[in-house]
């Protein structure tokens, strides 16, 4: 068999630390050819000294200076910055890139990945919410299947496998509510940063944390489900499912459901799209049904956290809104998490911008990038 020769885009973050561990157990199919990351320069070298990639980029220039010092008498090479980013992105002797950057940032890589050629295994869904159409456009005239890692999306996409898509009713995604399901309206504003990384079921990094706990999560997931799967926004539902057993379901036709399920491990979707269209034997968490005993649903609280509400309607509109909406989210969670806003802050500051913001039908790459400026810049003057 050969190998998969891998690009990691994003590999000190959460998704990334998760993917090296699936890489780790399966080394006798994957090898690591080029690796990214934004700043954190020991971690990546620790990974370089394991898993010897051929090339490394560090984001920031600064920490990159620290890793060449570090790693001078090895053969991996260190580029950083943005020209970097896209060197490991479109590197040659990778065939499959998993990208597991978070935020906008993706974008670009991943359309310079597609544009070369590459598989993509796709965990950043803030790249399919910002250029979803391009993105989708792009793969399709390379002939790229786009393998999501997202748990939810990943599910969709195994139920969907043998299945005719037009004969897809309407696509469930399931949402674990967050750690703030049951609080009432009136405690919101007490809410810390402490508070909303404590995720009930699932470890994630602080980003997507805090995206679970506005519920901002499963709107951008609806939007990538949108582009992923090509189906109109009335056809996704989300349903909170505080388990987190069932990772998404589809609707047919005919009233039939298949579901997904498992543990709340993200090991689980990554190495399916690794190993896809193949399953490969895995020893990690397994669930037992006893031991849950109820599966439960009920209707997300979308007037309470309103994010939701404003994905559908950002994505309904399309053009350049979800890039205003995603740009003006990154601004506010990151303000949040370093205690400069409050929670209700959140939501506020998207609906700002996502009203002042002027839309752009069909935009270019180049108009994407600069409606991320302009709605980065306008979040950034309405925290204090
Ligand atoms: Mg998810």
């Amino acid at each position: 068999m050969d190998k998969k020769n891998v690009t990691l885009l994003g590999s000190t973050g959460s998704i990334g630390l998760n993917t090296l561990e699936v890489i780790r157990r399966h080394s006798d199919r994957i090898s690591v050819k080029t690796l990214a990351a934004r700043k954190n320069w020991k971690k990546l070298e620790e990974q370089v000294r394991e898993f010897n990639p051929k090339l490394v980029c560090l984001y920031d220039e600064a920490e990159a200076d620290c890793l060449r010092k570090a790693l001078k008498n090895t053969s991996t090479g260190v580029v950083s910055g943005k020209n970097g980013l896209f060197e490991t992105a479109t590197f040659s002797e990778s065939d499959t890139v998993v990208s597991a950057l978070v935020g906008s940032v993706g974008l670009e890589p991943i359309i310079a990945a597609i544009d070369a050629g590459k598989n993509i295994c796709l965990a950043n869904k803030e790249t399919l919410v910002v250029g979803g159409k391009l993105v989708m456009e792009s793969a399709r005239k390379k002939g790229i299947e786009i393998i999501p890692i997202d748990s939810e999306h990943s599910a969709i996409f195994q139920c969907l496998r043998e299945n005719d898509r037009r004969l897809v009713k309407r696509l469930i995604l399931t949402a674990s509510g967050g750690p703030f399901r049951k609080l009432p309206l009136n405690e919101f504003s007490n809410i810390t940063p402490a508070d909303a990384l404590k995720h009930p079921n699932w470890e994630m990094g602080g980003k997507t944390t805090i995206d679970s706990a506005t519920l901002m999560n499963k709107g951008l997931e609806v939007i990538e489900a949108r582009w992923l799967f090509n189906i109109n926004f009335e056809r996704i539902e989300v349903v909170v499912h505080p388990q987190s057993i069932i990772h998404s379901m589809v609707e047919f036709v005919d009233g039939s459901m298949l579901a997904q399920l498992g543990a709340a491990d993200m090991r689980v979707p990554i190495q399916y799209a690794l190993s896809y269209p193949d399953r490969w034997a895995a020893t990690g968490h397994r669930i037992d049904l006893l031991t849950i005993g109820a599966l439960t649903f009920e209707e997300p609280r979308q007037n309470d956290f309103p994010c939701l509400l404003y994905a559908y309607e950002a994505g309904n509109r399309g053009g350049t809104m979800p890039c205003t909406m995603n740009a003006a989210n990154e601004v506010a969670v990151e303000a949040f998490l370093k205690e400069k806003i409050t929670f209700l802050e959140i939501p506020r500051i998207i609906r700002n911008c996502m009203d002042k913001i002027p839309v752009i039908d069909d935009p270019t790459l180049a108009q994407l990038l600069e409606n991320d400026f302009q709605a980065r810049s306008l979040a950034a003057k309405l925290i204090p």
